[in-house]
Order: C-alpha cells, then structure tokens, then sequence
C-alpha cells in the first residue's frame, strides 16, 4: 500500500478496457484508502462498470469519477477538463494510455479513414489531454509546479514492423513528443514518464482487425503475451517513487518477444 497516492487524484484515459482498466485498479489496490479517480473513454457504460467493481473491490475510500470523452475531440477534451468537480480538478498524475491500431496493410493500402482515426487517437489526443492538463500542474507549488505526466507507447515507436508502418509512426511520434515534454520540465518538479509495452493480451487485437476473433488471437500464436496487469505494476511503481527518482523510459515486453 503506497501512502504516496493518498488524496491525489488520477486521470488515466481508455480506462474501459485492457491497460488503462487495469491501472485504475493497480491504483485503487495501492491506494484504497482517500484516492480519486477520473476514469475517461468512449464507452460509458464499460467505465461506470469498471468503477463499480473497483468499489466493490477495495470500498468507498477510492472514489472514482468515470466520464466519457473522446480525446482525439481537441474542443471537449477542453470542455471536459473545464467542467471537471472541483474535487477532482488537480490532476496529479495523467496517464494517457488511450490508444489503437487500425489493420495491417502495407503502407498503399491503408485506408485514409484509418490513417486518420490512429493519428488523431494516439498523438493528437495524447497532446490534447497533456494541453489540457499541464496548465495547472505547472501553477501548483509557486510555479515550480508538480504531478506524474506518463505516456504510453509503444515498442512498435521504436521497432517498427512492415504492415504497421502508421500505428509505427503515431507510437514514434509519442515517444519523440514525450522525451520533448521531459526536457521542457526538467526544471519543473513534473516527471514525464515513457513506458513502452511489447505484446500485452487486451482488446486491442480485436480492434487491431475490426472484431475479428480468430484473426485478433492468431496475433499471440506462439508468443505468450503480457497481460494488462504487468504493464498497470509498472505504471504505478513508477508513479510511487519518489519525487527526485524518475523512471523515464521504460520497454517491458514479454520475454518471448521477438
Ligand atoms: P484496449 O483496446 O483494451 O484499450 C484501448 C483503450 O483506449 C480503450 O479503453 C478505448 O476505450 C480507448 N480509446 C480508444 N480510442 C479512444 C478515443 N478516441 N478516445 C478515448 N479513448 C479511446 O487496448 P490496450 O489496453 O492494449 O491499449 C492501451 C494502450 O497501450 C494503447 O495506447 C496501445 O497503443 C498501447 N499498447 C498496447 C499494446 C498491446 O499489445 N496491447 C502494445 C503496446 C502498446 P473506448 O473504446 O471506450 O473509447
């Protein structure tokens, strides 16, 4: 149990599913006791789902606030941090986690609606929700500021894969925009966090090939992946150090991985 986590609040994005749900019990679990949660995605129902269980799970000491909310939406990423209770208003920690992939296709053949959906999501949305909430970390402690900005990408941004040359590109892109954002604050006391997973088995396969199934496992064929678990342990060890100690860059993939 971390006492570092009591009476922050934690904002983790696509928290309906796989990583990003796994976090927000990782962090109830480390935390039970006076810890809020903003738990955002499109899929409200999955949210308030997760939020439910995670009550039931450790009680009411966790309080957990799911919204829906598209971040790739540059206007109600704004609108929703605006209109945020005022009790979880200061983000202490932000994970963007939200993320997917769109087919596998060498580069001629990816559709531009794909193209489109993999940028907006995985870069656009992630500086959308860093915009949106840096404002008022870097006011906190007489400007020296303070709070955990923790980016999730990929090793796909750092090996990239033939068939996967966009979502490559959008995971090079974060990793690129989050090493940028570290520098910025080096003097600030704001870490900016890189952690990149390999192969972890969530929903993303499914969503990878558009709900199919077979074609969406067929993926872990011979490798057995990470689960959401190990990369929530990794998020919330390195949000718990201490304030001098930053994890900054972080590749965790399955030791079968290729
Ligand atoms: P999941 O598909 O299980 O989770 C993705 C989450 O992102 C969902 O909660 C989804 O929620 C949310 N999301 C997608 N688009 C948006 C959007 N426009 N606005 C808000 N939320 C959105 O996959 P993972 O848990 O595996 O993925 C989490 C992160 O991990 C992603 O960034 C992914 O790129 C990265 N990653 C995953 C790997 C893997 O092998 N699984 C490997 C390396 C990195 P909803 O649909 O409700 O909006």
């Amino acid at each position: 149990m971390s006492k570092r986590f009591e009476g922050k609040t934690v904002l983790i994005t696509g928290a309906s599913s796989g990583i990003g749900r796994s976090t927000a019990f990782e962090f109830a679990r480390s935390c039970p006791k006076n810890l809020k949660l903003v738990l955002t995605a499109r899929r409200i129902d999955s949210l308030k789902q997760v939020a439910s269980e995670i009550n039931k799970e450790v009680g009411d000491g966790v309080r957990v606030l799911p919204v829906q909310l598209d971040v790739s939406k540059a206007d109600e990423v704004r609108n929703f941090v605006g209109q945020l209770p005022d009790e979880f208003k200061e983000v202490d920690v932000l994970v963007n986690n939200a993320g997917l992939v769109k087919g596998v296709a060498k580069a001629p053949e990816i559709a531009e609606e794909d193209v489109d959906v993999m940028f907006a999501t995985n870069v656009t949305g992630l500086i959308n929700m860093t915009q949106a909430i840096l404002p008022s970390m870097l006011k906190r402690n007489n400007g020296d500021g303070s709070g955990d900005i923790i980016n999730i990408g990929s090793i796909a941004g750092r090996e990239p894969y033939i068939g996967g040359s966009i979502y490559c590109a959008t995971k090079a892109a974060v990793r690129s925009f989050t090493e940028s954002l570290r520098k910025e604050l080096i003097a600030k006391r704001i870490r900016v966090i890189a952690i990149d997973p390999g192969q972890v088995e969530t929903e993303f396969s499914l969503v990878r090939f558009g709900g199919n199934k077979s074609k969406a496992d067929a993926v872990y064929a011979g490798c057995e992946p990470l689960t959401p678990d190990d990369i929530a342990e990794t998020i919330v060890f390195a949000a718990g150090r201490r304030e001098n100690v930053v994890i900054a860059d972080t590749l965790i993939f399955p030791n079968h991985q290729a």
